[in-house]
Protein backbone atom coordinates (compact mmCIF):
# COMPACT_ATOMS: atom_id res chain seq x y z
CA UNK A 1 0.00 0.00 0.00
CA UNK A 2 2.85 2.22 0.95
CA UNK A 3 3.48 2.84 -2.52
CA UNK A 4 0.32 4.16 -3.59
CA UNK A 5 0.65 6.41 -0.56
CA UNK A 6 3.11 8.41 -1.72
CA UNK A 7 2.37 9.32 -4.93
CA UNK A 8 -1.12 10.01 -3.96
CA UNK A 9 0.26 12.24 -0.99
CA UNK A 10 2.23 13.75 -4.09
CA UNK A 11 -0.65 14.57 -5.91
CA UNK A 12 -2.94 16.32 -2.88
CA UNK A 13 -0.10 18.73 -2.52
CA UNK A 14 0.44 19.40 -6.13
CA UNK A 15 -3.62 20.11 -6.11
CA UNK A 16 -3.03 22.49 -3.38
CA UNK A 17 -0.71 24.27 -4.70
CA UNK A 18 -2.42 24.66 -7.63
CA UNK A 19 -5.67 26.11 -5.44
CA UNK A 20 -3.20 28.01 -3.39
CA UNK A 21 -2.14 29.56 -6.92
CA UNK A 22 -5.48 30.17 -7.92
CA UNK A 23 -5.97 31.83 -5.35
CA UNK A 24 -2.83 33.87 -5.30
CA UNK A 25 -4.05 35.34 -8.82
CA UNK A 26 -7.69 36.80 -7.05
CA UNK A 27 -7.34 40.25 -7.04
CA UNK A 28 -7.62 42.16 -3.83
CA UNK A 29 -10.28 44.71 -3.71
CA UNK A 30 -10.19 48.50 -2.10
CA UNK A 31 -13.64 49.59 -1.78
CA UNK A 32 -13.84 53.36 -1.00
CA UNK A 33 -17.28 54.82 -0.31
CA UNK A 34 -17.90 58.47 0.44
CA UNK A 35 -20.86 59.77 1.75
CA UNK A 36 -22.76 62.23 -0.19
CA UNK A 37 -19.44 63.24 -2.26
CA UNK A 38 -20.96 64.53 -5.44
CA UNK A 39 -18.94 64.49 -8.81
CA UNK A 40 -18.63 68.65 -8.78
CA UNK A 41 -16.72 67.95 -5.63
CA UNK A 42 -13.67 66.06 -7.60
CA UNK A 43 -11.33 67.82 -9.76
CA UNK A 44 -11.52 64.91 -12.20
CA UNK A 45 -14.61 64.91 -12.89
CA UNK A 46 -14.45 68.84 -14.12
CA UNK A 47 -18.40 69.28 -13.72
CA UNK A 48 -19.18 72.62 -14.03
CA UNK A 49 -17.67 74.66 -11.53
CA UNK A 50 -13.99 74.87 -11.06
CA UNK A 51 -13.44 73.90 -7.63
CA UNK A 52 -10.24 73.08 -5.71
CA UNK A 53 -8.28 70.09 -6.81
CA UNK A 54 -8.85 66.76 -5.00
CA UNK A 55 -5.36 65.32 -5.97
CA UNK A 56 -5.52 61.67 -4.94
CA UNK A 57 -8.92 60.65 -6.10
CA UNK A 58 -7.65 62.40 -9.23
CA UNK A 59 -4.85 59.64 -9.43
CA UNK A 60 -6.98 56.95 -9.27
CA UNK A 61 -8.39 58.37 -12.30
CA UNK A 62 -5.23 59.05 -14.19
CA UNK A 63 -4.13 55.34 -13.06
CA UNK A 64 -7.45 53.88 -13.58
CA UNK A 65 -10.89 54.22 -15.31
CA UNK A 66 -13.81 57.09 -14.95
CA UNK A 67 -17.01 56.75 -15.51
CA UNK A 68 -18.39 60.02 -16.97
CA UNK A 69 -22.46 58.49 -16.89
CA UNK A 70 -22.55 56.87 -13.28
CA UNK A 71 -25.69 56.96 -11.51
CA UNK A 72 -28.08 55.46 -8.23
CA UNK A 73 -31.31 53.96 -8.87
CA UNK A 74 -32.58 55.86 -5.54
CA UNK A 75 -30.81 59.21 -4.66
CA UNK A 76 -30.43 58.45 -0.94
CA UNK A 77 -28.19 56.83 1.65
CA UNK A 78 -29.66 53.64 2.55
CA UNK A 79 -31.11 52.72 -0.27
CA UNK A 80 -28.21 53.36 -2.69
CA UNK A 81 -25.62 51.35 0.12
CA UNK A 82 -28.77 48.50 -0.22
CA UNK A 83 -27.84 48.58 -3.94
CA UNK A 84 -24.26 48.93 -4.02
CA UNK A 85 -24.17 45.35 -1.46
CA UNK A 86 -26.82 43.21 -3.29
CA UNK A 87 -26.65 44.55 -7.14
CA UNK A 88 -31.16 44.46 -7.23
CA UNK A 89 -33.17 47.72 -6.94
CA UNK A 90 -34.81 48.80 -4.04
CA UNK A 91 -38.04 47.40 -4.38
CA UNK A 92 -35.86 43.98 -4.88
CA UNK A 93 -33.57 44.62 -2.00
CA UNK A 94 -36.04 45.70 0.73
CA UNK A 95 -34.23 48.94 1.35
CA UNK A 96 -37.09 51.83 0.13
CA UNK A 97 -36.57 54.38 2.12
CA UNK A 98 -33.67 56.00 4.58
CA UNK A 99 -35.22 53.75 7.64
CA UNK A 100 -35.09 50.65 5.83
CA UNK A 101 -32.39 47.40 7.34
CA UNK A 102 -30.63 45.57 5.30
CA UNK A 103 -31.77 41.59 5.11
CA UNK A 104 -28.82 39.88 6.62
CA UNK A 105 -29.79 36.82 4.69
CA UNK A 106 -29.23 38.38 1.33
CA UNK A 107 -26.67 38.25 -0.83
CA UNK A 108 -23.97 40.44 -1.21
CA UNK A 109 -20.94 40.71 -2.91
CA UNK A 110 -18.33 41.20 -0.14
CA UNK A 111 -20.13 37.97 1.79
CA UNK A 112 -19.75 35.92 -1.43
CA UNK A 113 -15.92 36.92 -1.83
CA UNK A 114 -16.09 35.79 1.70
CA UNK A 115 -17.49 32.63 1.01
CA UNK A 116 -14.96 31.62 -1.67
CA UNK A 117 -11.76 32.67 -0.04
CA UNK A 118 -11.10 35.81 0.86
CA UNK A 119 -10.70 37.96 3.83
CA UNK A 120 -13.05 40.58 4.47
CA UNK A 121 -13.36 43.62 5.99
CA UNK A 122 -15.75 46.77 6.55
CA UNK A 123 -15.01 50.31 8.47
CA UNK A 124 -16.48 53.43 9.27
CA UNK A 125 -20.18 54.30 7.96
CA UNK A 126 -22.00 51.12 7.23
CA UNK A 127 -26.09 52.85 7.65
CA UNK A 128 -28.16 49.48 7.26
CA UNK A 129 -29.07 49.12 10.93
CA UNK A 130 -28.64 45.12 10.80
CA UNK A 131 -24.97 44.11 11.36
CA UNK A 132 -22.40 43.99 8.52
CA UNK A 133 -22.86 40.04 7.42
CA UNK A 134 -19.92 38.43 5.81
CA UNK A 135 -16.90 40.37 7.02
CA UNK A 136 -14.19 38.93 9.21
CA UNK A 137 -13.54 42.21 10.79
CA UNK A 138 -15.78 45.37 10.97
CA UNK A 139 -16.37 48.22 13.24
CA UNK A 140 -19.02 50.38 12.16
CA UNK A 141 -20.86 53.30 13.08
CA UNK A 142 -24.49 53.13 14.26
CA UNK A 143 -26.82 54.98 11.77
CA UNK A 144 -25.05 58.41 10.95
CA UNK A 145 -22.55 58.04 12.90
CA UNK A 146 -20.49 60.97 14.05
CA UNK A 147 -17.73 63.59 12.81
CA UNK A 148 -16.11 63.95 15.88
CA UNK A 149 -15.08 61.33 18.81
CA UNK A 150 -17.78 58.86 17.26
CA UNK A 151 -19.06 55.67 18.89
CA UNK A 152 -18.08 52.39 16.82
CA UNK A 153 -19.74 49.17 17.19
CA UNK A 154 -18.06 45.41 16.54
CA UNK A 155 -17.76 42.57 15.33
CA UNK A 156 -16.52 41.51 19.02
CA UNK A 157 -19.82 42.96 20.46
CA UNK A 158 -19.77 46.31 22.18
CA UNK A 159 -18.64 49.74 21.16
CA UNK A 160 -16.16 52.22 21.59
CA UNK A 161 -15.56 55.62 21.36
CA UNK A 162 -12.69 57.30 19.50
CA UNK A 163 -11.19 60.43 19.83
CA UNK A 164 -10.39 62.17 16.51
CA UNK A 165 -12.02 63.37 13.23
CA UNK A 166 -13.83 60.19 11.62
CA UNK A 167 -12.32 60.10 7.90
CA UNK A 168 -8.96 59.78 9.81
CA UNK A 169 -10.12 57.17 12.10
CA UNK A 170 -11.64 55.08 9.56
CA UNK A 171 -8.48 55.49 7.80
CA UNK A 172 -6.23 54.47 10.74
CA UNK A 173 -8.87 51.32 11.45
CA UNK A 174 -8.43 50.33 7.70
CA UNK A 175 -4.76 50.38 8.14
CA UNK A 176 -4.44 49.07 11.11
CA UNK A 177 -6.43 45.72 10.13
CA UNK A 178 -4.53 45.93 6.38
CA UNK A 179 -1.30 45.49 8.16
CA UNK A 180 -2.46 42.69 10.50
CA UNK A 181 -4.70 40.70 7.88
CA UNK A 182 -4.48 37.06 7.11
CA UNK A 183 -1.75 37.04 4.24
CA UNK A 184 -2.65 34.00 2.66
CA UNK A 185 -6.17 34.88 1.51
CA UNK A 186 -6.61 37.73 -1.06
CA UNK A 187 -8.55 40.58 0.66
CA UNK A 188 -11.73 42.87 0.03
CA UNK A 189 -11.60 46.20 2.30
CA UNK A 190 -14.40 48.59 2.92
CA UNK A 191 -13.45 52.09 3.98
CA UNK A 192 -16.52 53.70 4.26
CA UNK A 193 -16.83 57.61 5.30
CA UNK A 194 -19.46 59.76 6.78
CA UNK A 195 -17.77 62.66 5.18
CA UNK A 196 -18.97 64.96 3.64
CA UNK A 197 -22.52 64.17 5.11
CA UNK A 198 -24.58 66.85 6.81
CA UNK A 199 -24.21 68.18 9.44
CA UNK A 200 -19.98 69.28 7.85
CA UNK A 201 -18.00 69.38 10.40
CA UNK A 202 -14.45 69.29 8.63
CA UNK A 203 -11.00 67.97 10.85
CA UNK A 204 -9.96 71.15 12.53
CA UNK A 205 -6.41 70.46 10.20
CA UNK A 206 -8.92 71.85 7.49
CA UNK A 207 -10.51 74.73 8.90
CA UNK A 208 -8.34 76.91 7.67
CA UNK A 209 -8.53 75.83 3.76
CA UNK A 210 -10.27 78.02 1.65
CA UNK A 211 -11.05 80.92 3.55
CA UNK A 212 -9.89 83.57 1.16
CA UNK A 213 -11.46 81.70 -1.95
CA UNK A 214 -15.18 82.71 -3.17
CA UNK A 215 -16.52 79.89 -5.20
CA UNK A 216 -17.87 80.31 -8.63
CA UNK A 217 -22.33 80.12 -8.18
CA UNK A 218 -23.67 77.47 -10.24
CA UNK A 219 -25.96 79.23 -12.97
CA UNK A 220 -29.22 77.81 -11.44
CA UNK A 221 -28.65 78.80 -7.96
CA UNK A 222 -31.81 80.93 -8.11
CA UNK A 223 -33.96 78.94 -10.37
CA UNK A 224 -37.50 79.54 -9.94
CA UNK A 225 -38.68 75.88 -10.73
CA UNK A 226 -40.87 77.29 -14.03
CA UNK A 227 -42.46 74.11 -15.70
CA UNK A 228 -41.03 71.85 -12.72
CA UNK A 229 -44.17 71.60 -10.11
CA UNK A 230 -42.85 69.49 -7.73
CA UNK A 231 -39.20 70.90 -7.48
CA UNK A 232 -40.92 73.95 -6.49
CA UNK A 233 -42.79 72.14 -3.07
CA UNK A 234 -38.91 71.78 -1.81
CA UNK A 235 -37.82 71.92 1.32
CA UNK A 236 -33.99 71.90 0.40
CA UNK A 237 -33.37 75.43 -0.27
CA UNK A 238 -29.87 76.99 0.98
CA UNK A 239 -32.39 79.84 1.20
CA UNK A 240 -35.05 78.73 3.52
CA UNK A 241 -33.49 75.20 5.39
CA UNK A 242 -30.06 75.27 5.56
CA UNK A 243 -29.68 76.07 9.24
CA UNK A 244 -27.10 78.71 10.14
CA UNK A 245 -25.95 76.90 13.29
CA UNK A 246 -26.02 73.74 13.05
CA UNK A 247 -25.34 73.91 9.47
CA UNK A 248 -23.54 76.80 8.99
CA UNK A 249 -21.31 77.35 12.22
CA UNK A 250 -23.27 80.76 12.18
CA UNK A 251 -23.99 80.72 16.00
CA UNK A 252 -25.65 82.97 18.13
CA UNK A 253 -26.25 82.56 21.87
CA UNK A 254 -24.80 79.62 23.38
CA UNK A 255 -25.45 77.55 20.74
CA UNK A 256 -21.77 76.53 19.99
CA UNK A 257 -22.32 74.29 23.46
CA UNK A 258 -24.88 72.21 21.33
CA UNK A 259 -23.93 71.97 17.67
CA UNK A 260 -20.22 71.10 19.30
CA UNK A 261 -21.26 68.71 21.81
CA UNK A 262 -19.04 65.83 20.86
CA UNK A 263 -16.07 68.08 20.73
CA UNK A 264 -13.72 68.28 23.47
CA UNK A 265 -13.24 71.46 25.03
CA UNK A 266 -9.88 71.72 22.67
CA UNK A 267 -11.71 70.30 19.66
CA UNK A 268 -14.36 72.89 20.32
CA UNK A 269 -12.30 76.12 21.48
CA UNK A 270 -10.33 75.69 17.61
CA UNK A 271 -13.74 75.13 16.18
CA UNK A 272 -15.06 78.62 17.50
CA UNK A 273 -11.66 80.24 16.92
CA UNK A 274 -11.66 79.33 13.24
CA UNK A 275 -15.23 80.85 12.48
CA UNK A 276 -15.11 84.09 15.41
CA UNK A 277 -13.56 86.21 12.48
CA UNK A 278 -16.19 85.69 9.99
CA UNK A 279 -18.52 85.46 12.16
CA UNK A 280 -18.48 88.96 13.58
CA UNK A 281 -18.26 90.58 10.52
CA UNK A 282 -21.33 88.84 9.59
CA UNK A 283 -23.14 90.24 12.58
CA UNK A 284 -21.73 93.78 12.18
CA UNK A 285 -23.51 93.84 9.00
CA UNK A 286 -25.54 90.81 8.25
CA UNK A 287 -26.55 90.66 4.49
CA UNK A 288 -29.78 89.94 3.28
CA UNK A 289 -32.29 88.47 0.39
CA UNK A 290 -29.87 87.01 -2.25
CA UNK A 291 -26.89 88.42 -0.75
CA UNK A 292 -27.61 86.04 2.62
CA UNK A 293 -28.04 82.93 -0.09
CA UNK A 294 -24.93 83.99 -1.52
CA UNK A 295 -23.45 84.25 2.01
CA UNK A 296 -24.71 80.70 2.94
CA UNK A 297 -23.89 78.96 -0.30
CA UNK A 298 -19.96 80.03 0.46
CA UNK A 299 -20.08 78.71 3.85
CA UNK A 300 -21.62 75.65 3.23
CA UNK A 301 -19.07 75.49 -0.29
CA UNK A 302 -16.54 75.96 2.05
CA UNK A 303 -17.22 73.22 4.88
CA UNK A 304 -18.09 71.11 2.29
CA UNK A 305 -15.05 70.78 0.41
CA UNK A 306 -13.09 71.15 3.89
CA UNK A 307 -15.10 67.18 4.22
CA UNK A 308 -14.04 66.30 0.79
CA UNK A 309 -10.34 67.05 1.16
CA UNK A 310 -10.36 65.23 4.47
CA UNK A 311 -11.53 62.30 1.89
CA UNK A 312 -8.92 62.50 -0.30
CA UNK A 313 -6.17 63.01 1.74
CA UNK A 314 -7.14 59.85 3.79
CA UNK A 315 -7.52 58.09 0.16
CA UNK A 316 -4.01 59.15 -0.55
CA UNK A 317 -2.76 57.55 2.73
CA UNK A 318 -4.65 54.23 1.67
CA UNK A 319 -2.65 54.49 -1.90
CA UNK A 320 0.72 55.35 -0.37
CA UNK A 321 0.40 52.10 1.76
CA UNK A 322 -0.86 50.06 -0.85
CA UNK A 323 2.41 51.26 -2.23
CA UNK A 324 4.48 50.47 0.72
CA UNK A 325 3.29 46.92 1.20
CA UNK A 326 3.57 46.72 -2.80
CA UNK A 327 0.19 45.41 -2.98
CA UNK A 328 -0.99 48.09 -5.57
CA UNK A 329 -0.17 45.53 -8.69
CA UNK A 330 -2.75 42.66 -7.26
CA UNK A 331 -5.61 45.19 -6.00
CA UNK A 332 -8.63 46.88 -7.27
CA UNK A 333 -9.52 50.15 -5.82
CA UNK A 334 -12.61 51.50 -6.26
CA UNK A 335 -13.55 55.22 -5.31
CA UNK A 336 -17.15 55.75 -5.38
CA UNK A 337 -20.23 57.44 -3.22
CA UNK A 338 -23.46 56.36 -2.35
CA UNK A 339 -25.20 59.21 -4.60
CA UNK A 340 -24.67 62.62 -5.39
CA UNK A 341 -25.59 66.08 -4.09
CA UNK A 342 -26.53 69.64 -5.13
CA UNK A 343 -23.94 72.18 -4.80
CA UNK A 344 -26.23 74.91 -5.10
CA UNK A 345 -27.52 73.90 -8.58
CA UNK A 346 -31.16 74.63 -8.45
CA UNK A 347 -30.93 76.65 -4.69
CA UNK A 348 -30.48 73.27 -3.42
CA UNK A 349 -28.29 71.01 -1.07
CA UNK A 350 -28.74 67.61 -0.19
CA UNK A 351 -30.08 64.89 -2.79
CA UNK A 352 -33.31 62.35 -3.67
CA UNK A 353 -34.29 64.23 -6.85
CA UNK A 354 -33.43 62.01 -10.53
CA UNK A 355 -32.21 65.03 -11.67
CA UNK A 356 -28.80 64.71 -12.68
CA UNK A 357 -26.72 65.97 -9.82
CA UNK A 358 -28.43 63.72 -7.44
CA UNK A 359 -28.84 60.86 -9.24
CA UNK A 360 -25.35 60.69 -10.45
CA UNK A 361 -22.65 58.95 -8.69
CA UNK A 362 -18.67 59.10 -9.18
CA UNK A 363 -17.10 56.15 -9.84
CA UNK A 364 -13.32 55.37 -10.74
CA UNK A 365 -11.97 52.06 -10.75
CA UNK A 366 -8.03 51.30 -10.69
CA UNK A 367 -7.03 48.00 -11.99
CA UNK A 368 -3.13 47.76 -12.88
CA UNK A 369 -2.56 45.52 -15.91
CA UNK A 370 -6.46 45.08 -16.68
CA UNK A 371 -7.75 48.49 -16.77
CA UNK A 372 -5.81 51.02 -19.49
CA UNK A 373 -4.50 54.16 -17.23
CA UNK A 374 -6.31 57.39 -17.57
CA UNK A 375 -9.23 56.14 -19.44
CA UNK A 376 -13.13 57.56 -19.43
CA UNK A 377 -16.06 55.63 -20.15
CA UNK A 378 -19.04 57.31 -21.67
CA UNK A 379 -21.36 53.92 -20.90
CA UNK A 380 -24.31 54.33 -18.32
CA UNK A 381 -23.67 52.23 -15.36
CA UNK A 382 -25.86 51.92 -12.02
CA UNK A 383 -24.94 51.03 -8.23
CA UNK A 384 -26.83 47.85 -8.96
CA UNK A 385 -23.43 46.59 -11.43
CA UNK A 386 -20.84 46.92 -8.68
CA UNK A 387 -21.65 43.44 -7.03
CA UNK A 388 -21.43 41.61 -10.41
CA UNK A 389 -18.21 43.24 -11.23
CA UNK A 390 -16.60 42.82 -8.10
CA UNK A 391 -17.69 39.31 -8.19
CA UNK A 392 -16.34 38.68 -11.67
CA UNK A 393 -13.21 40.45 -10.62
CA UNK A 394 -12.14 37.51 -8.16
CA UNK A 395 -13.71 35.30 -11.01
CA UNK A 396 -17.26 34.66 -9.31
CA UNK A 397 -20.49 35.05 -10.27
CA UNK A 398 -23.43 35.87 -7.92
CA UNK A 399 -25.52 33.15 -6.62
CA UNK A 400 -28.42 35.15 -6.72
CA UNK A 401 -30.34 36.88 -9.04
CA UNK A 402 -29.17 40.31 -9.13
CA UNK A 403 -30.70 43.32 -11.61
CA UNK A 404 -26.70 44.71 -12.69
CA UNK A 405 -24.96 43.99 -14.85
CA UNK A 406 -20.78 43.42 -14.65
CA UNK A 407 -18.97 46.03 -16.01
CA UNK A 408 -15.98 44.09 -16.94
CA UNK A 409 -16.22 44.72 -20.40
CA UNK A 410 -16.22 48.15 -20.02
CA UNK A 411 -12.90 47.97 -17.41
CA UNK A 412 -11.06 45.65 -19.76
CA UNK A 413 -12.11 47.48 -23.18
CA UNK A 414 -10.23 50.77 -22.75
CA UNK A 415 -13.73 51.93 -21.09
CA UNK A 416 -15.25 51.64 -25.02
CA UNK A 417 -18.99 50.87 -25.01
CA UNK A 418 -19.95 47.65 -26.43
CA UNK A 419 -23.02 47.76 -28.91
CA UNK A 420 -25.35 45.85 -27.15
CA UNK A 421 -24.84 47.73 -23.56
CA UNK A 422 -28.04 48.76 -22.12
CA UNK A 423 -29.76 52.07 -23.09
CA UNK A 424 -31.98 52.51 -20.40
CA UNK A 425 -31.49 53.36 -16.30
CA UNK A 426 -34.59 53.06 -13.72
CA UNK A 427 -35.34 55.47 -11.13
CA UNK A 428 -37.48 55.26 -7.98
CA UNK A 429 -37.46 57.16 -4.99
CA UNK A 430 -40.15 57.30 -2.15
CA UNK A 431 -38.46 58.39 0.96
CA UNK A 432 -40.43 62.43 1.26
CA UNK A 433 -37.60 63.78 3.15
CA UNK A 434 -36.83 67.41 2.65
CA UNK A 435 -40.43 67.80 0.51
CA UNK A 436 -39.61 65.75 -2.23
CA UNK A 437 -42.23 64.12 -3.73
CA UNK A 438 -42.45 60.37 -4.80
CA UNK A 439 -41.16 60.16 -8.55
CA UNK A 440 -39.62 57.44 -10.87
CA UNK A 441 -37.64 58.05 -13.57
CA UNK A 442 -36.12 56.53 -16.93
CA UNK A 443 -32.70 57.96 -18.42
CA UNK A 444 -31.30 57.33 -21.43
CA UNK A 445 -28.40 59.22 -23.24
CA UNK A 446 -30.65 61.77 -24.81
CA UNK A 447 -33.64 62.27 -22.72
CA UNK A 448 -35.00 61.64 -18.93
CA UNK A 449 -38.40 61.21 -18.11
CA UNK A 450 -39.83 61.96 -14.60
CA UNK A 451 -43.47 60.22 -13.44
CA UNK A 452 -44.39 61.55 -10.30
CA UNK A 453 -45.85 58.50 -8.99
CA UNK A 454 -48.08 59.87 -5.74
CA UNK A 455 -49.03 63.56 -6.40
CA UNK A 456 -49.72 65.54 -3.16
CA UNK A 457 -51.80 68.51 -5.07
CA UNK A 458 -53.51 69.51 -8.04
CA UNK A 459 -50.78 71.23 -9.45
CA UNK A 460 -48.49 68.08 -8.85
CA UNK A 461 -51.30 65.84 -9.97
CA UNK A 462 -51.52 68.00 -13.67
CA UNK A 463 -47.82 68.26 -14.02
CA UNK A 464 -46.97 63.91 -13.38
CA UNK A 465 -44.34 63.57 -16.14
CA UNK A 466 -41.24 65.76 -16.53
CA UNK A 467 -39.04 65.55 -20.08
CA UNK A 468 -35.74 66.82 -20.47
CA UNK A 469 -33.43 66.85 -23.34
CA UNK A 470 -29.98 66.23 -22.11
CA UNK A 471 -28.35 67.18 -25.03
CA UNK A 472 -30.18 70.36 -24.62
CA UNK A 473 -30.56 71.01 -21.68
CA UNK A 474 -28.43 69.92 -19.18
CA UNK A 475 -29.24 71.47 -16.41
CA UNK A 476 -32.91 70.18 -16.86
CA UNK A 477 -34.73 73.75 -16.49
CA UNK A 478 -36.99 73.17 -19.23
CA UNK A 479 -39.98 70.92 -18.90
CA UNK A 480 -40.63 69.59 -22.67
CA UNK A 481 -43.28 67.22 -21.55
CA UNK A 482 -46.09 70.08 -22.24
CA UNK A 483 -43.97 71.05 -25.48
CA UNK A 484 -45.77 70.03 -28.68
CA UNK A 485 -42.91 69.38 -30.55
CA UNK A 486 -41.89 67.00 -27.99
CA UNK A 487 -45.00 65.13 -28.12
CA UNK A 488 -43.07 61.87 -30.10
CA UNK A 489 -40.41 61.86 -27.67
CA UNK A 490 -42.74 62.14 -24.53
CA UNK A 491 -44.81 59.21 -26.24
CA UNK A 492 -41.30 57.21 -26.59
CA UNK A 493 -39.95 57.79 -23.17
CA UNK A 494 -43.28 56.95 -21.64
CA UNK A 495 -43.32 53.81 -23.59
CA UNK A 496 -40.29 53.07 -22.44
CA UNK A 497 -40.79 54.08 -18.60
CA UNK A 498 -43.37 51.36 -18.60
CA UNK A 499 -41.50 48.66 -20.06
CA UNK A 500 -38.57 49.40 -17.76
CA UNK A 501 -40.77 49.16 -14.91
CA UNK A 502 -42.02 45.86 -16.05
CA UNK A 503 -38.38 44.84 -16.92
CA UNK A 504 -37.50 45.40 -13.33
CA UNK A 505 -40.44 43.53 -11.87
CA UNK A 506 -41.43 47.00 -10.22
CA UNK A 507 -45.19 46.17 -9.72
CA UNK A 508 -45.64 44.95 -6.48
CA UNK A 509 -46.67 48.29 -5.10
CA UNK A 510 -47.24 47.16 -1.68
CA UNK A 511 -43.50 46.97 -1.47
CA UNK A 512 -42.96 51.04 -1.85
CA UNK A 513 -45.13 51.35 1.72
CA UNK A 514 -42.10 51.73 3.19
CA UNK A 515 -42.89 49.23 6.28
CA UNK A 516 -39.85 48.56 7.72
CA UNK A 517 -39.38 44.77 8.06
CA UNK A 518 -37.99 43.36 11.15
CA UNK A 519 -35.25 40.84 11.70
CA UNK A 520 -33.69 39.01 14.66
CA UNK A 521 -32.96 41.11 17.78
CA UNK A 522 -29.28 39.59 17.56
CA UNK A 523 -28.73 41.02 14.00
CA UNK A 524 -29.10 44.38 14.71
CA UNK A 525 -25.78 46.78 15.57
CA UNK A 526 -28.22 48.60 18.26
CA UNK A 527 -31.69 47.44 18.82
CA UNK A 528 -34.28 49.58 17.30
CA UNK A 529 -36.75 51.53 19.49
CA1 LIG B 1 -25.50 59.52 1.22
Amino acid sequence: MSRFKTPFAVFIIFLAIQVARAEATKPNIVFFFSDDLTTQAISAYQYGMDLPPTPNIDRLAREGMLFENSFCGNSICTPSRASVMTGLHSHKNGIVNLGGALDPDMGSWPKALHNNGYTTAVFGKWHMKTKPNGFDAWEVFSGQGNYYNPELFGAKGGSRRIQGHSTDIVTDLALDWLEHRDTSKPFALLIQHKAPHRNWKPSIQDLQKYRDITFPEPPTLFDNYEGRVAAANHKMGIDQHMVMGSDLMMFSGNQEQQVLSRLTPDQRKAYVAAFAEENAAFKANPPTGKDLVRWKYQRYMRNYLRCVAGVDRNVGRVLEQLDALNLAGDTVVVYCADQGFYLGEHGWFDKRWAYEESMRMPLIVRWPGKVKANTRCKAMVQNIDYAPTLLAAAGLEPDWTVHGISLMPLLTGGGVTPDNWRDTLYYRYIDGGHGVARHSAVRTNEFKLLYFDAPRNAAEQASRWELFSLDKDPQEMTNLATDPEYASQLAAMKARFWQTRAFYDDTDETVWQGKTKRFRQEDYIRQPR
